[in-house]
């Protein structure tokens, strides 16, 4: 261990864990555990990829990169070659995790359940991943291969599971509360048991129950939400499971010594969902970016209705336990050919010069067909900027009727933020909506009033910024550092542990001052 400077990192990834409701909660004395670590440690908000592809946040945690330095943003991509959709599963990603650079090193890692990524192919260490983890898509599976079933004979499978097959009916809602806090315990075991009994310089654990919670009982926290006040008994559901989790981070924490440090960490947050990512395909085409010319929806006080994709509405419908048990008996290749119909419905994109592509509902996502770059492409490359520039302008302008609240609070112009050698696969643009208010009518100047549906049976979406809390020897107590980002995360941890931080990475190690130090 000559890179190691003696101190162990203990890293604990909470999942879309909301930092407004830890800072209320821990203020109220609710959260005594991370109201310590917020005294005896430094604090920062994390700028974060969610505000334009929330499923990249664990991804840039670990790589300490972008998203065009890494091969999947979303489970489902456009594929510019095809012009079409295929499934990307977390194994795609090849670029190096801030684990594997410390196993290097010679330091011992241990990782259980780190979101959305692929195992390691060797480890001075182990690591266990999906076993308890939050829409997996990728398999359940560990390093050594053996430690999964180790982990299953001891504690049984993670109780939760896909939480989306629970459906928002309330029997169903509280038998997915007592899952997720009956999750939260297991956990807990899980990574205590495995602290104590195998070595560790790194030990990752990655709770998953804050987003599982988070995206179903959003409404039971957020008194303005339309669903709020729907079924009482559940409306203390979130703050249950934040302090089940602050029991068993505080546990974890009465195990490590004083030479541990300490992170905490979450790429993005929870708060309302409430967007138009559905109608971008409508949108597009009312103004004249679809194969027919740019039209009108609706002027004045009668707002046109919006399309809807009827393989949407079919999924909407169905009870969620229903869809896993039908998508059970297909094959693979009929259940992704659903998919893509779910998200690109009928619609063709040859013929278009843009048109919407999957992301995380939360944030729209728009490519432009370009000459050269996709098939079929109709826009000259000397062209993009302009219709690049012309399509944000159009999104800017959306209100929810005329005069009112804006309805985007940010579009971003991909390639001006990203980088990299994989930056051609991701959306020309994506859309951060406000989702502060409940909104049904989308006014444009260009095409008049559309009124839309919401259509989903969650009432959470990511917030787009995240958090990290770090303490332990060398770190001073109660301060607060400003403009760091969720890159800087992997920087982090790799100065800390006297790791060379490698020169591709884009991020900084937070400027704590002694993050650095050597045991004495
Ligand atoms: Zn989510
Ligand atoms: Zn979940």
């Amino acid at each position: 261990m000559s890179s190691n400077n003696g101190f162990r990192q203990l890293f604990i990834g909470l999942d879309a864990m909301e930092w407004s409701l830890v800072e209320r909660w821990a203020g109220e004395g609710k959260l005594p555990a991370f109201r310590r670590l917020i005294e005896r440690g430094v604090r920062a908000k994390l700028d974060t990829t969610a505000a334009q592809l929330p499923d990249t946040v664990w991804a840039c945690i670990y790589t300490g990169t972008n998203p065009g330095k890494f091969e999947k943003y979303f489970y489902v991509q456009y594929e510019p070659h095809t012009m079409g959709l295929r499934n990307v599963p977390d194994d795609a990603i090849t670029r190096q995790p801030f684990w594997d650079y410390l196993s290097k090193a010679g330091l011992k890692v241990a990782v259980v359940d780190a979101p959305k990524f692929p195992l390691s192919k060797s480890l001075n260490g182990f690591q266990l991943t999906n076993w308890g983890a939050h829409a997996t898509k990728t398999a359940r599976t560990s390093y050594p291969r053996k430690l999964i079933e180790e982990i299953d004979a001891r504690f049984g499978r993670h109780p939760v599971g896909d939480c989306d097959k629970f459906d928002a009916k309330p029997k169903s809602l509280r038998e997915l509360r007592q899952r997720v806090l009956d999750g939260v315990r297991i956990h807990g075991e899980v990574f205590r048991s495995l602290m104590s009994e195998k070595p560790w310089d790194l030990f990752f654990a990655g709770f998953s129950a804050p987003h599982c919670i988070g995206h179903h009982f959003w409404h039971g926290v957020d008194g303005s939400h339309p669903r709020h006040g729907e079924d009482q008994d559940l409306e203390t559901a979130m703050e249950d499971v934040y302090r089940a989790l602050d029991r068993e981070i505080g546990e974890m924490l009465s195990l490590v010594d004083t030479n541990t440090r300490v992170m905490i960490v979450a790429g993005h947050g929870m708060g309302p969902i409430f967007h138009a990512s559905w109608n971008l395909p409508q949108m597009l085409d009312l103004w004249g970016y679809g194969s027919a010319p740019a039209g009108r929806a609706a002027n004045g006080t009668n707002p046109a209705t919006a399309k809807v994709n009827p393989w949407r509405i079919l999924k909407m419908v169905m009870p969620g336990w229903f869809q896993y048990a039908i998508k059970g008996m297909l094959p693979q290749s009929a259940q992704d050919q659903l998919l893509f119909l779910w998200y690109r419905g009928g619609k063709k994109w040859e013929g278009c010069r843009a048109f919407a592509i999957p992301n995380n509902d939360s944030v729209g996502a728009i490519r432009i067909s370009v000459k050269g770059r996709d098939r079929n492409g109709l826009v000259e490359p000397s062209d993009y900027e302009t219709v690049c520039r012309d399509i944000a302008n159009a999104l800017r302008e959306l209100t929810d009727k005329e005069g009112g609240r804006r309805l985007v609070k940010r579009v971003t112009i991909t390639h001006e933020i990203f980088h990299g050698p994989f930056l051609d696969q991701l959306p020309d643009l994506t859309v951060l909506w406000d989702q502060s208010f409940a909104w049904e009518t989308v006014y444009s100047p260009r095409f008049g009033n559309l009124h839309i549906k919401q259509q989903d049976s969650r009432t959470g979406g990511h917030s787009s910024h995240g958090f990290v809390l770090m303490s332990g020897p060398g770190i001073p107590a109660g301060q607060e550092l400003s403009d760091c980002s969720i890159y800087d995360i992997a920087p982090t941890v790799l100065e800390a542990a006297k790791v060379p931080v490698p020169d591709d990475l884009d991020g900084r190690p937070l400027p704590i001052s002694g993050l650095a130090a050597s045991i004495a």
